[in-house]
């Protein structure tokens, strides 16, 4: 939606395709018993300048919210505080060898490591070599399978450098206490301005058009054909497709197929997807005084819990209610994702949260969902060889532009942002010439 606002904002007619029912892919709203909120959670950092410039550039600026959140830590049998640097000084579970050399680890992450070099080694390597065995055991590899599930000790240290970095904004101040931000009503507040914005220049947005096939033409254009029904659908003289690559793949016919195979071999991280079955509880009362807490006990079935009634106000966005995300990280091809929301909702509630809140009873819970989505993150694994692909420029007529593209980062909105802006501040010249049929900019 960044892409098409920019490119109508150029003057371009822009037509948009999109293969669920409503706009905003991973961000999408969701009707949760009483109230809407986004289908997965979502934060803004104080840092996210792409995302925050566009949110003004929506008019959202006064609608942006921030809140002083925590972090807790269940190990043991116990909760722990992991909030500020006082936390982090009194957590029993290291000595105070492992805490110095977990707060070497953060001080080389944020200034001296080298991104690239990080693609070349797992992320489990680099932590044992900085934080020794047992602050690994005891700290990270919690946390790696709480996000990586399967993946936990293929991922490449870069992941762990982009996190640290990311979150090293969030802390400020004496305090080093995190402040997150959402936007009031949510990312649907954001996708309708967008739906606005893009309407009043005569964009055109499909919505249930999952798109089939992608050909070109005899005249150098692009033909797109959604569902089995020909008419819909069109003919484009530029065509750039923002979902997975292998998605790419199922849609185009040979002859864009090298297009699609380049993608491939120039981005790898799209070679591997992490998906995400998650839980959502609707609770008539708090739970957590945490945003996260992580979870590492192998007893409990569950490694994550989000609440984000404490990032975002509860009387004016759930209407008093409490909402928690307990997210699975799993392999794209896992069968999980076509296993019945009962056995996931088993383990995750059962095996999981009330093991460790024994007192939450049926009565507390208002609405509960489960919500799957197969390609989340496309996965940096470790890999040898050359590192660093050129940034994604325009290829004529088509193209996929995603975020297997994006490079030492994690996967987050003020990647995506930053992404698109670059590539359409880069190919300027090209979008300024393109033989498109343009409509005056408003
Ligand atoms: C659990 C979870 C937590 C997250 N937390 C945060 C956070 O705190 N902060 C943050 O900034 N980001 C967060 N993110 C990441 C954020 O959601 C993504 O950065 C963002 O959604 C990526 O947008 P995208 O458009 O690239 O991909 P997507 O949102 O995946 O959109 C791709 C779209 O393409 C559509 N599509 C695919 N194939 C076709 C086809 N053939 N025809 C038509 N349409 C098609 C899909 O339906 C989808 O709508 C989180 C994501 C998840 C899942």
């Amino acid at each position: 939606m960044t892409l098409a606002h920019r490119l109508a904002g150029l003057g371009h007619r822009i037509q948009l395709f999109e293969a669920a029912p409503e706009l905003g892919g991973l961000v999408a709203p969701q009707q949760f018993g009483p109230f809407v909120w986004d289908r997965f959670y979502h934060c803004i950092l104080p840092q996210d300048s792409n995302l925050i410039a566009l949110i003004t550039e929506l008019g959202l600026k006064d609608e942006l919210r921030w809140t002083r959140t925590g972090t807790g830590y269940y190990a043991d049998g116990h909760f722990y505080s992991m909030s500020g640097n006082a936390d982090f000084l009194r957590f029993p579970l290291l000595s105070v060898a492992d805490k110095a050399r977990l707060a070497f680890l953060v001080m080389h992450a944020t200034h001296t490591a080298r991104p690239h070099d990080l693609y070349r080694i797992t992320a489990q390597d680099w932590l044992i070599r900085w934080c020794g065995q047992r602050g690994y055991e005891t700290f990270w590899r919690p946390l790696l399978r709480a996000k990586f599930g399967p993946y936990y000790d293929q991922i490449a240290a870069v992941f762990i450098w982009a996190t640290l970095t990311r979150l090293q904004g969030a802390r400020k101040g004496t305090s080093k206490r995190e402040q997150l931000g959402y936007v009031h009503g949510g990312y649907a507040s954001i996708l309708r301005a967008f739906r606005q914005r893009l309407q009043a220049r005569g964009a055109i947005l499909h919505t249930g058009c999952p798109v089939r096939k992608i050909e070109p033409t005899v005249r150098g254009t692009v033909r797109v054909s959604c569902n089995d029904a020909a008419e819909s659908g069109g003919e484009f003289d530029q065509v750039i497709f923002t979902g997975p690559t292998r998605l790419a793949r199922r849609a185009v016919t040979p002859d864009l197929l090298p297009v699609v195979e380049e993608a491939e071999q120039r981005y790898p991280a799209s070679g591997a997807y992490l998906g995400v079955a998650c839980l959502t509880l609707v609770l008539r009362r708090p739970l957590t005084p945490f945003y996260v807490l992580n979870i590492a006990d192998p007893g409990v079935e569950l490694t994550g819990l989000i609440e984000i009634t404490n990032l975002i106000d509860r009387h004016a966005e759930t209407g008093g209610h409490s909402l928690i995300y307990l997210p699975r990280y799993l392999d794209s091809a896992d069968p999980a994702f076509d296993s019945d929301d009962r056995a996931l909702t088993e383990s995750l509630l059962g095996r999981g949260v009330q093991r460790l809140y024994p007192d939450l009873v049926d009565a507390d819970i208002v609405d509960r969902q489960v919500h799957r989505a197969r390609f989340v993150q496309p996965l940096p694994l470790v890999r040898h060889g050359a590192i660093g692909a050129a940034f994604p420029g325009l290829r004529r007529p088509f193209m996929v532009l995603n975020t297997s593209m994006l490079e030492c980062a994690t996967l987050n909105n003020n990647e995506v942002v930053g992404l698109v802006n670059r590539f359409v501040a880069n190919e300027a010249v090209a979008f300024a010439d393109a033989g498109a049929a343009r409509v005056p900019p408003q």
